[in-house]
């Protein structure tokens, strides 16, 4: 008997509902904790990335009938969707404003979709989104669910109304099944870790147990908003050289060179033409499938270009990351490197490190790491991330003063348009040889800054141990002297030499003992 197969073809928003494992909704835990970066994360880069202080207020309320729904709402005052956008932004999965060449959290256009198509399979509540734009007359509220077969929005109910205060931001809210008992460790993690990496963000989160945790702006200085960039011609592929073409409106070979790339200014352009024998007053559209592979093989290998431009991409920067750090980890002692920028598959990346130790950081047997991939807190999968390799496996922490357990904190920070995830859910960094080396780079920098310290500070605490064996014993010799003195014709006081003595020894430590005011000061303490 011959057997039939039935063929059929599925939409993005269906294959994401059959495999919601895969973006990290894999049970109520995961899902629950998911849920919550995505919507934070959106709210985010509609705030820093267009140069706004962030007011993000998150509330997650567990239902009093149903313990196991809980209802995400995340507030930001962004800048907002436009009302037309709104229900594709939500509705449509891989419909973003993302998919260009500057630097964000989101990536897939996919994160606020699967909140919600994990929410309809969970609970069935439909989503609310209430949205206005700078300077917007109006505030705009939806409520939609997803249509999975068709991957497009089914609007429930629409409305809007004046904006009297002329708010823009964003409010989603979304009921999903969840286990906030299971969960809450990760959630707060990923509030404590992101509010370091954004010191200038006001950032509240009401929980199902009604703790409200707040982490307040420490500074109003924020890293510059990325620019939107053109490729770099060591990235371009086939395709992507034939939809560039087919959207041009360069009328020659060297024109679209030029225009649509980076990297590549006019001499450039003429010298690499020459170089491959292309015709630069060709039409780029009238470019055959020969010449096309050939263009591709040629712009990828070609090594005159300039490097890849970082100006899309927006660090974090070593102040911030410092200040960061000092407000969230409260230690003794903070540094941070903000690596140049180097090039990945044509992409450009940078690579950033920071490094805290001792004060309110409590000593551990391994090395806590606090992993960052553009700003994003990276959480599970933490011994498969290449941070990992490097600061466990390639740094003997020995050499720089360090012996576990020990109170250190590592953070690394991975930003670029292109970054190798291992999976969609983004929580772990593959092993790039590039990327290593720049994270060791990195790490090696600012332990070298925390080895001269942790000398200094032996040093220090060295010198004062000396100086208060010395000054222990000026009241005792100030007073033998001072007996002896009197038979003398210089007959100085006891009161003085001791002054004298103390003078002394102080010259010598300085520093060291700037909290001693007088020798009975430790005489006092250690008798
Ligand atoms: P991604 O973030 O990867 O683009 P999402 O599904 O999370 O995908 O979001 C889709 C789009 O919806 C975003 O690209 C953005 O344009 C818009 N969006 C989502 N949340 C917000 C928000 N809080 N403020 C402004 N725009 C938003
Ligand atoms: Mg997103």
């Amino acid at each position: 008997m011959a057997v039939v197969e039935r063929f059929k073809s599925i939409s993005p928003a269906e294959f994401f509902y059959r495999n919601k494992e895969i973006a990290g909704f894999s049970n109520p835990v995961r899902a629950l904790y998911q849920s919550v970066r995505e919507l934070v994360e959106n709210a985010l880069d509609a705030t820093d990335a267009h140069g706004i202080l962030p007011d993000i207020v998150v509330t997650i309320e567990r239902d009093a009938q149903k313990p196991y729904v809980y209802r995400i709402t995340v507030k930001d005052n962004g800048i907002g969707i436009p009302e037309n956008y709104i229900p594709d932004a939500f509705g449509r999965v891989l419909f973003s404003s993302k998919y260009v060449l500057r630097q964000t959290r989101g990536l897939f256009g996919l994160g606020a979709k699967m909140v919600i198509l994990y929410g309809q399979m969970t609970v069935g509540e439909p989503a609310e989104i209430t949205s206005a734009t700078i300077n917007s007359s109006k505030v705009y509220m939806y409520r939609l669910m997803i249509d999975i077969k068709e991957n497009k929005p089914l609007i429930l109910e629409k409305a809007s109304w004046p904006n009297k205060t002329g708010w823009h931001g964003t409010i989603v809210k979304v009921a999903i099944e969840g286990d906030w008992g299971r969960a809450k460790q990760k959630i707060l993690e990923y509030f404590k870790k992101t509010a370091i990496v954004t010191p200038y963000a006001n950032i509240v989160l009401k929980t199902p147990d009604n703790e409200i945790i707040v982490y307040r702006r420490v500074t109003e200085k924020m890293p510059p908003p990325p620019k939107e960039t053109h490729p770099h011609p060591h990235g371009v592929d086939l395709e992507m050289l034939k939809s560039m073409i087919s959207e041009t409106k360069a009328q020659t070979l060297l024109e679209f060179l030029e225009e649509e790339f980076q990297g590549i200014g006019r001499v450039i352009a003429e010298r690499f033409l020459q170089t491959y024998g292309f015709d630069p007053n060709v039409n780029p559209k009238s470019l055959g499938k020969e010449d096309l592979e050939k263009l591709v093989k040629a712009l990828r290998e070609y090594n005159e270009f300039r490097r890849p431009r970082a100006d899309h991409l927006s660090p974090i920067g070593a102040e911030l990351i410092k200040i960061g750090l000092e407000a969230i980890l409260k230690p003794e002692f903070v540094d941070a490197i903000t690596r140049k920028p180097v090039v990945y598959e044509g992409h450009a990346i940078i690579v950033e490190v920071g490094i805290a130790y001792g004060g309110a950081i409590q000593p551990q047997e391994e090395i806590m790491l606090l992993r960052f991939a553009n700003k994003i807190p990276l959480l599970y999968d933490e011994k498969s991330d290449v941070a990992w390799k490097v600061v466990a496996e390639n740094i003997d922490w020995k050499y720089y003063g360090i012996e576990f357990p020990a109170p250190l904190a590592v953070l690394v920070h991975v930003c670029g348009t292109k970054i190798p995830y291992k999976g969609l859910g983004k929580e772990s960094i593959a092993d790039v040889p590039i990327i290593e080396h720049e994270i060791e780079e990195g790490v090696r920098a600012v332990a070298r800054s925390l080895k001269l310290y942790l000398m200094r500070k032996q040093r220090e605490e060295e010198a004062i141990r000396k100086a208060i064996t010395i000054i222990k014993y000026i009241p005792e010799v100030a007073r033998a002297l001072a007996t002896f003195a009197k038979s003398n014709p210089v007959n100085v006081d006891r009161e003085t030499l001791e002054k004298k003595l103390f003078e002394l020894v102080k010259m010598k430590y300085g520093d060291a003992i700037k909290n001693i005011s007088s020798p009975w000061d430790i005489v006092m303490h250690t008798e």
